[in-house]
């Protein structure tokens, strides 16, 4: 099958053996009757299992071609359970332009247990090498990141995962299975947002592992259900809707983020435009190489970096709404220095381009000219 068939259809057969619903029924139940101790019909408790999830997981494990797929409450606990693989004194190497949640999670929940994070620059795969001892267990790669737009050689990263025989996981919640497809370019994990782009309707908060190795799936199905970051059957449907049209959404995400990237580069108040679809984006050639197209995700500084003027523009937007998150079908604005980024230090962010002016802008699926419209009236 290929992709947009996929996108409907993936892990899609025999949903209702019952009634042969086209959709899979919401079984909003959290226990299943026994004939017998241990004699049910492959599920016994909605924390360990649902089908309705069921259905869901394969859906995520069929786009992003990998074998299997896990469903969890948050994105966050996506990322949870992957690090609760390690124990103290393992390391892991990870992007340094992060989710700033993801960023708070590492150094704020898991450095404390003893497990150690080097945050470092991956534009340069090499580099990553340098940070490999023997204790490092997982390399963690966003891309593009957030908020900066950064593009990581997927392959190359693979490359070195393989090399020292460590785990790579890729945050693919920006470029969607639509846009890049990392367990094909030898990553081990592939992580979601469902809350962003898969979801698509800014209506539900959900998060996404795939993976290809059985043994690998197993431990994380393991964390999943002794932990217990799931997510409910309602969402779980929510989600399988939107999936429905995450190829023609993102279709038109890119048409129109390269409408946007265009007209900002050419605004006389615009000093920088970070999109990598533009051809003088500093990883150009890496995104055109590992992506399918560059996404609805763009970050822009105005000349002067100006606070209070950063926040004048957000302000003034009316299509765009102010307002965190990404990926559904509405434009949506932010301001990562004082919204998503705010939980990481001045110094930091400031290292790594989240300056005061910066603007993200998640672009929607409405008529890119009242887009551009609107961007014309708040810039000024
Ligand atoms: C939103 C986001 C997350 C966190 O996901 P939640 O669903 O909000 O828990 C992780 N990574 C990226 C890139 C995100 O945009």
């Amino acid at each position: 099958m290929k992709f947009n068939t996929k996108a409907i259809h993936g892990g899609q057969h025999d949903v209702d053996p019952a009634y042969g619903s086209v959709m899979p029924p919401i079984y909003q139940t959290s226990t299943y009757a026994q004939s017998t101790p241990g004699g049910h019909k492959g599920f016994e408790y909605s924390r360990s299992g649902n089908p309705t999830r069921s259905a869901l997981e394969r859906a995520f494990a069929s786009l992003e071609n990998g074998e299997y797929g896990l469903a969890f409450g948050s994105g966050l606990a996506a990322i949870d359970a992957v690090i609760k693989m390690l124990k103290p004194g393992d390391e892991v190497i990870s992007t340094n332009d992060l989710y700033g949640g993801t960023y708070r999670l590492f150094t704020k929940v898991f450095e404390q247990f003893g497990i150690k994070f080097h945050f470092i620059g991956m534009e340069k795969a090499e580099k990553i090498e340098e940070y490999v001892t023997e204790n490092t267990k997982l390399i963690w790669v966003e891309t593009p990141t957030n908020p900066m737009m950064n593009v990581i050689d997927i392959k190359k990263a693979a490359h070195v995962a393989k090399k020292h025989n460590v785990l790579l996981a890729v945050d693919n919640t920006f470029a969607t299975p639509y846009l890049q497809q990392p367990l094909d370019m030898g990553a081990d994990i592939v992580m979601h947002s469902a809350t962003k782009y898969l979801g698509g309707h800014s209506d539900v908060v959900m998060g996404a592992l795939v993976v290809k190795d059985k043994e690998l799936a197993e431990r994380l199905y393991f964390i999943q259900n002794a932990s217990g970051g799931v997510c409910g059957p309602q969402d779980s449907f929510l989600v399988l809707r939107g999936l429905k049209t995450l190829h023609i959404r993102m279709q038109r995400h890119c048409e129109n983020g390269r409408k946007v990237a265009t007209y900002l580069s050419n605004h006389p108040k615009i000093e920088k435009v970070y999109w990598p679809g533009l051809e003088d984006h500093p990883n150009h050639a890496i995104a055109k190489a590992q992506m399918n197209d560059f996404g609805g995700m763009i970050s822009f500084t105005t000349k002067g970096n100006n606070f209070e003027e950063a926040i004048k523009i957000v302000e003034r937007l009316k299509i765009f709404t102010l307002a965190e998150s990404l990926g559904g079908v509405e434009s949506l604005a932010g301001h990562p220095a004082s919204m998503t980024h705010a939980s990481i230090p001045r110094l930091e962010r400031e290292k790594t381009g989240v300056v005061d002016s910066l603007i993200r802008l998640s672009v929607g699926i409405e008529d890119a000219d009242d887009l551009i419209a609107d961007l014309e009236q708040a810039i000024g």
